[in-house]
């Protein structure tokens, strides 16, 4: 038999992409062959970054398909992104696999999809090809998806995923709390949006029921009541690629590497790591009081500044402050993030709490100031000031500011306490140990790639 060949497809954003890359590099070191397809989009973009920072992606073929959107059009709009993408996709896979199968190559063993790519799984299906589902986010979002039918029998949702009323609530005894205002489909732009997607979410939750194994990016320790709510599905987290392969790979956007030689110049433990994913976008107004609390909270800063970070950036205003806080803050557009955290230098991370952020955080360590955008991000903040106590949130006002002074005043607060360090150590602690041979994650995996290989 010729080695196992696994076609992996990530949902066509960067939190998605950078995961489900970290798990294909841990299958290429067992024995797989990886076909990894990414939108046509984001494949350019992956392309771009890997051969200007010379990194190599060994064992893996990369592969693109259309997205259903026009050139010009928005990716940030979910709702249009998942009606484009669902609509052009199927095709595309089932006719790679034909041609992979017929051609005399590899034949295709088996189809590694995201959670949120449940159509691959139905073409998996079709095709007679064992397929696994890949969870991204917390398994603590999986287990309320996994939930809906119960949420809208017991009144707290609709049949659209509409709240019913305002309020709080837990899945099971230990849960981090939700509210029906944060639910992950309120993340579209308007109501007739959030139905869809929320229509999106309920297939996705039928087609896992066709895969063979639910793998997660988590660990049992850090979400024991979800995989006690669900013990069918797998942590095998944190997956990270930088700590498997030395460097991340699967950015849509140029690294920026120089930051690590200016973290190298700072004493350890002095560093406020500022960054906020791919997605989150700021108001020009708060995004230059951001840049005054930073350069109020008198520390040394990395803040990652993405091209498209606020709604406008007043570049002649950037390049004032830049120039004005030389001594004690950089900015890159980018950050080779998973080194970043991993440096002695960082003190705290002020983030937005996206799940691989907050793996990343956990991973390394690092307490954490919390600045959610949406989706499930409040709930990422949850566990992090509420659970696991890590962390600190940034409380913005009724008009949904926040000023400079409670920046300063909030970083001051997270350098001066022990204790939240030393948890977040304890946790660092525990997720190398799950990760490690032996380790509760590590022994997932292999029963996982066993599974995958029979
Ligand atoms: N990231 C990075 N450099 C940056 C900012 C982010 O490498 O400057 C990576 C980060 O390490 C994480 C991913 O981009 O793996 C962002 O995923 P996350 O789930 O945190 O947020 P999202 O972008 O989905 O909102």
């Amino acid at each position: 038999m010729g080695s196992p060949h696994a076609i992996i497809i990530p949902y066509p954003a960067q939190g998605h992409v950078i995961p489900l890359l970290a798990l294909s590099h841990s299958l290429v070191a067992h024995g797989f062959k990886i076909t990894f397809i990414n939108s046509e989009f984001n494949h350019d973009r992956v392309v771009a970054s890997l051969s200007k920072g010379g990194d190599g992606v060994e064992g893996i073929h990369m592969v693109s398909f259309p997205d259903g959107l026009a050139p010009g059009e928005d990716r940030n709009d979910l709702r249009k992104l998942t009606e484009g993408f669902v609509r052009v996709m199927p095709r595309c896979l089932e006719e790679l696999i034909e041609r992979m199968n017929t051609s005399g190559g590899d034949r295709v063993t088996c189809v590694i999809a995201d959670g949120n790519m449940g159509w691959a799984l139905e073409v998996a299906q079709k095709m007679g090809i064992r397929s696994a589902a890949f969870w991204p986010a917390s398994t603590a979002v999986l287990a309320l998806f996994l939930n809906i039918p119960n949420l809208i029998q017991d009144g707290i949702i609709d049949a659209n995923g509409m709240p019913e009323r305002s309020e709080t609530f837990q899945l099971s005894p230990g849960m981090p709390p939700w509210n029906t205002s944060q639910f992950s489909w309120k993340c579209a732009r308007d109501l007739e949006g959030e139905r869809i997607i929320f229509k999106f979410i309920t297939s996705n939750n039928q087609a896992m029921e066709l895969a063979k194994t639910i793998i997660c990016n988590s660990f049992y320790d850090l979400e024991s009541p979800s995989f006690t709510l669900f013990p069918n599905l797998l942590p095998v987290g944190p997956l990270l690629t930088s700590q498997q392969i030395g460097k991340a790979v699967g950015h849509l956007w140029q690294v920026d590497t120089n930051c690590m030689s200016w973290l190298d110049e700072q004493p350890a433990n002095s560093v406020i790591y500022v960054a906020f994913g791919s997605l989150a976008v700021f108001n020009q107004h708060q995004f230059q009081e951001l840049a005054l609390g930073l350069e109020l909270s008198g520390h040394p800063f990395l803040w990652v500044v993405r091209r498209n970070l606020a709604d406008g950036i007043d570049d002649a205003w950037l390049d004032g402050f830049r120039d004005r806080v030389k001594g004690q803050g950089k900015l890159v557009g980018w950050s080779p993030q998973q080194q970043v955290l991993a440096h002695p230098s960082i003190a705290c991370f002020l983030s937005h709490c996206g799940w691989n952020s907050t793996l990343e955080g956990v991973k390394n360590g690092v307490p954490f100031l919390c600045w959610p955008y949406f989706a499930d991000q409040f709930l990422n903040q949850t566990y992090i000031c509420d659970v696991w106590k890590t962390g600190l949130s940034i409380d913005p006002d009724d008009r949904g500011f926040v000023p400079r002074e409670q920046i300063k005043e909030k970083v001051d607060q997270i350098f001066l306490n022990e204790e939240m360090k030393a948890r977040a150590l304890m946790w660092k602690d525990i997720a190398n140990r799950c990760i490690k041979e032996g380790g509760s994650s590590h022994k997932n995996f292999k029963s996982f790639v066993d599974s995958m290989k029979e």
